[in-house]
Order: structure tokens, then sequence, then C-alpha cells
């Protein structure tokens, strides 16, 4: 058993590219509202389920060559995209973290990836995502040395719950002219594009 537990680095980057096929769902799902465990992937266009082949990470999308197989439609390269830099990140994770520790790393480092995809696509964080980083990356520094765990404890209090998502709104605000989304995990109600009709165009 020790042996094994030797090689899970291995597994570690066997594993990187499943939790980034994962990662690129929760991207899609968590701003919608629904959830990512429940229902499997399908065509975005068509509808139709995907296949074990379609599945498989990284290949899968290069074998079916970036479209759905039943009805031709170009299938994002977020998501191969998504699952290379979730291997990268469990490389250098492995790379640059002594055992163990190389897990926490790629927690972090996986999270951070979903969360850079949700802002780029909506200037959203989720709580549901950003608040379980607190007690997490508390639980690794306290894993790491016990004695330094309140002094992170009241940087992750002062920074986290008042300083950071004041700043970030006071920006937000200033850079869009108007008031900040709320960090609640949903994206606030846009109203409809005006249509106007073609002969006010043409004038
Ligand atoms: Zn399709």
């Amino acid at each position: 058993m020790a042996e094994l537990l030797g090689y899970h680095w291995l597994f570690l980057l066997f594993a990187a590219p499943c939790v980034g096929s994962f990662l690129g769902v929760v991207a899609v799902r968590l701003p919608e509202g629904r959830s990512a465990l429940r229902g499997r992937s399908a065509c975005p266009h068509c509808g139709t389920r995907l296949g074990l082949l379609d599945l498989v990470p990284i290949l899968g999308w290069g074998l079916a060559r970036g479209r759905c197989r039943h009805c031709g439609a170009g299938i994002a390269w977020s998501y191969p995209a998504i699952e290379l830099a979730a291997l990268a990140v469990a490389a250098w994770s492995l790379a640059v973290l002594p055992g163990w520790l190389a897990w926490a790393g790629c927690a972090l480092g996986w999270s951070l990836i979903v969360l850079a995809v949700i802002d780029a696509r909506h200037l959203l964080l989720p709580d549901a995502l950003t608040l379980p980083l607190v007690p997490a990356g508390l639980a690794v520094a306290w894993w790491v040395d016990p004695a330094k765990l309140p002094g992170h404890a009241l940087g992750a209090v002062a920074s986290y719950f008042w300083a950071l998502p004041f700043v970030l709104r006071r920006i937000g605000r200033k850079l869009r002219g108007k008031p900040g989304r709320p960090f609640d995990g949903r994206p606030s109600e846009r109203p409809a594009p005006k249509v106007i009709p073609s002969e006010k165009i043409k004038g």
C-alpha cells in the first residue's frame, strides 16, 4: 500500500484532464444555476448526449475535430483548453511542491481556473467557489505550520471579508460606470437589447 501511495503523482497527472473536463462543465452550468453533477453532457446545438469517446478529455475533442458528431456544430475550444490547463496545473504543482502538498496546489490551481473562466465570461466570482477556499487555505496553512495559523486566519478575515470585496466593487463600478454586480453566484438580470426596426435605420 505504501508503495502504491508513492505513485500518487502519477494518479494526479492522469486525473487532472478528467478534473479539467468537470471544471469546463462547472464553468458553464454554475452561472446558470444548474448542477454540474446531474445530467449528462450534451451538444448545446442539437441536444444529443455525448458518447464515451467524446467524453475522453482532450482526445475526445481532437478526434471529433472540434465538431458535434451528430449535427456538425462547432464545440468550443475552451473545453480542451481547460483540460490542458488542469493538466498543466498538476504538472506545475508536482514540480514545485513537495509530496502531498501538490494535491493542495492542484485544488487551488483548479479552483482558480474555473473562477478565471467564469470571471472572463460573466464578470462574476461565485461565492460557491471563492468562500470554500478560505477554510481550505487555512487547513493547508495549519498542516504546513500550525504555529502560523492565527496569523493566516487574521489575514483571511481582514482581506477576504472586508478589504478585498470593497476594493473590487469600487474598481468594478469605476471601470463599468455602473454599480458592481452582486457577489452572490448568480449573474444579475440584463435588460433585453432594444431592436430597432430596419425601416428606421434606412431612414
Ligand atoms: Zn450537435
